[in-house]
This record gives C-alpha cells, sequence and structure tokens, in this order.
C-alpha cells in the first residue's frame, strides 16, 4: 500500500504520519519524487481501511494498494517519471543522453583520449571500469583505485561526470568521488550491494542480469529504493537465449514494459547487447524507437587492441557519425538531447 502526500508537505507533518503507521505495526520507506513525497508500506495491509487513512490525514492526496512485489519502484506508486540529476545532467523522461566510454580504463592517455572524443560527440557522461568482473581469472581485471584515479582526471579535463562498476561493498570508500556507480549483470542480485547502495546517497545504473526476469530486475531495483535511495536508472544489456550469434539478446520489450511498470529511467546498453561494434548503431536506433532514455555506448580510442570488449566497442569516429543519428532521432521522438561540445 502506498500514500502519495500532497505537494509541499513539511517533513515535521510526514514524520507525524509514518509514525502513527508504524505504530500500527508496519514498517514504511519514503519515495522522494519530483513533486510529491509517497509513504511505502510494508508488511499485511490487508486489515487497513485504506478509506479511513485518506479522509482523516490532511497531508495525503490519495492511497492505493500496490499488489506487486516491487512497491518503491512501480509506477502506481508513484505516477510521475523520477528524473535523475547528476549535476548539468538530467536523466529521464523527456530527456536522452548517451553514457559513452571505454569498457576498461587502461591508462592516462587512453582514457583522456577517449573521455575528450565522446566529449566533442556529445556524450553526457564518462564510464570506464576500474574493477573488471571477468569470466577468466587470467583476463584483465582492472586497474582498480589507481583506474577510479584516472577517471577523475579524466572529468578534470573534461568536465564530464563518470560512472564506474562497483564489485563489492568493501570498494564503496573508493567511489566517493565517482558521480555514478554502476552494478553490473552479474551483482544485479547481490543483495547486500544493493541494500549499501540503497544507503548511498548516490545515483546508480543497475543493469539487468542476463538470467534475470524483468520482475526480478525491479525487486532489485526495490533494494535500493526500499534504503532511501531513488536515484536509480535502470539499464537493459541483452539477456542470454539459445542465439549464438550475438553475445546476447537485447530485450527491447523489456524497455517498453518497464517503462510502464516504474518510473525510474530506463537506457539500454547495444554494446554488450550485441557483443559486435557494427551492430551498435541499429540497436540504438531501436532502443530510442521504443522508449529508452539513454544509452550506455563503449567507445575505445583502439578497439583492436582494447583489454577488453573491444569487438563491440566503436571507435571515436564511429562514436561521432552515430551520434549524429542519435540525435536526429531522439529529436524525433521530442526528447532533449545535449549539442555536441
Ligand atoms: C560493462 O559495462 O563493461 C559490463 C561488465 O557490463 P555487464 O555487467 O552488463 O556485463
Ligand atoms: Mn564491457
Amino acid at each position: 500500500m502506498v500514500f502519495v502526500l500532497k505537494k509541499n508537505v513539511s517533513k515535521e507533518k510526514i514524520d507525524t504520519f509514518v509514525k502513527k503507521i508504524e505504530s500500527e505495526g508496519f514498517s514504511t520507506f519514503l519515495s522522494t519524487g519530483t513533486e510529491h513525497t509517497v509513504v511505502c508500506l510494508i508488511g499485511n495491509t490487508a486489515s487497513i481501511d485504506l478509506d479511513q487513512i485518506v479522509a482523516t490525514n490532511d497531508i495525503v492526496e490519495y492511497g492505493k494498494r500496490v499488489t506487486e512485489p516491487y512497491k518503491g519502484v512501480n509506477r502506481t506508486a508513484h505516477p510521475e517519471d523520477t528524473l535523475v540529476r547528476i549535476e548539468d545532467v538530467t536523466l529521464g523522461e523527456g530527456y536522452f543522453n548517451v553514457i559513452s566510454g571505454p569498457c576498461s580504463v587502461e591508462s592516462e592517455e587512453q582514457i583522456i583520449a577517449v573521455a575528450k572524443a565522446v566529449k566533442a560527440s556529445g556524450a553526457s557522461m564518462l564510464r570506464g571500469g576500474a574493477f573488471k568482473p571477468r569470466s577468466s581469472p587470467y583476463a584483465f581485471q582492472g586497474l582498480h583505485a589507481e583506474g577510479i584515479r584516472l577517471l577523475l582526471l579524466a572529468k578534470k579535463e573534461t568536465g564530464l561526470p563518470i560512472v564506474s562498476e562497483i564489485m563489492n561493498i568493501s570498494q564503496i570508500p573508493l567511489f566517493d568521488e565517482v558521480d555514478v556507480i554502476q552494478i553490473g549483470a552479474r551483482n544485479m542480485q547481490n543483495f547486500d550491494l544493493l541494500k549499501e547502495l540503497g544507503r548511498l546517497k548516490k545515483p546508480v545504473v543497475l543493469k539487468r542480469g542476463f538470467a534475470n526476469t524483468i520482475e526480478e530486475f525491479l525487486m532489485s531495483a526495490e533494494y535500493i529504493i526500499s534504503g532511501g535511495n531513488s536515484e536509480i536508472i535502470l539499464c537493459e544489456r541483452g539477456i542470454r537465449t539459445f542465439e549464438t550469434m550475438t553475445r546476447n539478446t537485447l530485450d527491447l520489450s523489456a524497455v517498453a514494459l518497464l517503462k510502464q511498470k516504474s518510473h525510474l529511467p530506463v537506457i539500454v546498453d547495444p554494446s554488450h547487447a550485441a557483443g559486435i561494434s557494427s551492430l551498435v548503431p541499429a540497436l540504438s536506433k531501436a532502443a530510442i524507437a521504443i522508449g529508452a532514455d539513454g544509452l550506455l555506448i563503449e567507445t575505445h580510442n583502439d578497439p583492436e587492441h582494447a583489454l577488453c570488449d573491444g569487438a563491440q566497442s566503436l571507435n571515436p569516429e564511429q562514436f561521432e557519425a552515430l551520434m549524429h543519428q542519435i540525435r536526429k532521432r531522439a529529436v524525433f521522438e521530442g526528447k532533449y538531447i545535449k549539442e555536441n561540445a
């Protein structure tokens, strides 16, 4: 059950309302949107008289029973879209953002070169992995703390906010100055990590696990929002199917469904979905058409020699050409997209 509060209600009044509900044996969490605060009740709410609560609490605009197991991320609980703001970047309905950079940070020259190139083409944030979850323990695992340091250097050079993947709780202090924390597909159900990120007031890109259902995906986002952090960007990055000619199968219907079921921004990663750089433009355009709020694209200054995911990475020229096409289509869909730098 959720109660959507009227606009501009004072914190004191919200606290009093929450205490009253909790004294009846329910736990609650707040989802603070751009317009309204929503109080979500957890527990068996069958005995609650919803109409009576609405009638006797003047701060409540309306109440709703939410039947799905995901409450806080549910659009029923929060009809308007959540906008996630990172410095001067706004992610969510009405905006289209492209996040780009190499799979992994490899050296200062590499990350600075890619950061400058993607910025010049109109990317709004820089991504780069410092901790890499690789299938082989013998493959390049990332530069770790040094990788984060280099990303911060690239931010200083270009002004682009940075996105990087975290793999476990012990790494959290290293992400202090990272603007957006990415949870990769392999960690989508690392529940302890999700809970910790719920406590952090920092935007999160949550990638869908390649063997997870849409409901499981939303439940993972629920872990974060129920901890008090609603700055979540959902990322569809392809799921594993019987198909072997592509690295994964991009589940575009998930994007449309997620936009219906949830108020959170949804972006698409065509690079990991395809595994082949020549497919990235087509999948990017399809993602715009289906209503995605943005893209996460791997770009490398020298894909042939990349230490990770070179086959699916665009070079700066290809990224520049794709951005022209993306911009036209995003504008056609009525979205605001950043101009070239
Ligand atoms: C990545 O973004 O480089 C990555 C490892 O992605 P995923 O978790 O989607 O496989
Ligand atoms: Mn990658």
